[in-house]
């Protein structure tokens, strides 16, 4: 990165995208028939990047805020796939051929509650209904504590090509203030296993100010993040909104 844009950006409390609408800007004032107007507007031969989120986890972290549920059963994430292919559906008949896709990206939530079986169908579901060429990228974010081989062997075998971990700190004190203990061992476990089945671009985010957090304890994430060789880090300033955490189960 330049020096001038971290010179200029260092010190302010910028918010970043997933996507775009964010979701403090969804309203009710934008309804279906926009939505198909805009898609069947879509310049032909553009290509297009989808963005699937799966809103659900099995435990809060208290920095998040992103729109999930906690929940410990698998109807719910079950329901809401079925609603997923339907949009999927949806979204794919509006264009008169199937869309190129540049970029699929799994967010959430947990995209990896997803059983290996239910998220290999949604994939051949994608590739039936847009048109997906070699160099389409296709990103999952990871929760390396509830990541099995299973699914590493699923996302490899349905050509996942990026994988994006959830980090934040490695220092057991902060873990526990932010409701997230994970130890370095289970973040490398998922490191290797995505490896070892061809998944090679990897990302781990990282937060900065959170609660019990020093500037020490940020540097020895830092160097134990570094150790697992990823190939980015994207590191994030805590912002404590309290008012926009959602707690639903
Ligand atoms: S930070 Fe990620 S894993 Fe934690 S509750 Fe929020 S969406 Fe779920």
């Amino acid at each position: 990165m330049q020096t001038s844009i971290l010179t200029k950006y260092r010190e302010a409390r910028l918010p970043w995208y997933t996507i775009y609408t964010t979701v403090p800007d969804f309203s009710t004032t934008v309804g279906a028939e926009d939505y198909e107007e805009w898609l069947r507007g879509l310049p032909a031969g553009d290509s297009v990047s989808l963005y699937v989120h799966i809103p659900f986890c099995r435990s809060m972290c208290w920095y998040c805020g992103f729109p999930t549920t906690i929940t410990r059963r698998d109807g719910p994430v079950l329901n809401c796939l079925t609603v997923l292919r339907e949009e999927i559906r949806l979204v794919s008949e509006q264009a008169p051929q199937a869309l190129p896709v540049s970029d699929v990206h799994f967010g959430g939530g947990t995209p990896t509650l997803i059983g290996p079986a239910e998220f290999l169908d949604l994939m051949v579901l994608l590739r039936r209904r847009f048109a997906f060429s070699k160099a389409t990228a296709v990103a999952v974010e990871i929760d390396p504590r509830a990541f099995t081989a299973e699914m590493a062997e699923t996302l490899g075998v349905a050509g996942v090509n990026r994988a994006s971990l959830g980090v934040q700190s490695f220092d057991p004190k902060v873990q526990k203030a932010i409701n997230r203990v994970q130890s370095e061992a289970q973040t490398a476990a998922a490191v290797e296993n995505l490896r070892g089945h061809g998944i090679s671009r990897i990302n781990f985010d990282l937060i900065f100010g959170l609660p019990k957090q020093t500037v020490q304890s940020c540097v020895q994430t830092a160097m134990a993040a570094v150790a697992m060789r990823p190939n980015r880090v994207a590191v994030f300033g805590y912002a404590h909104i309290p008012s926009v955490i959602r707690i639903s189960a």
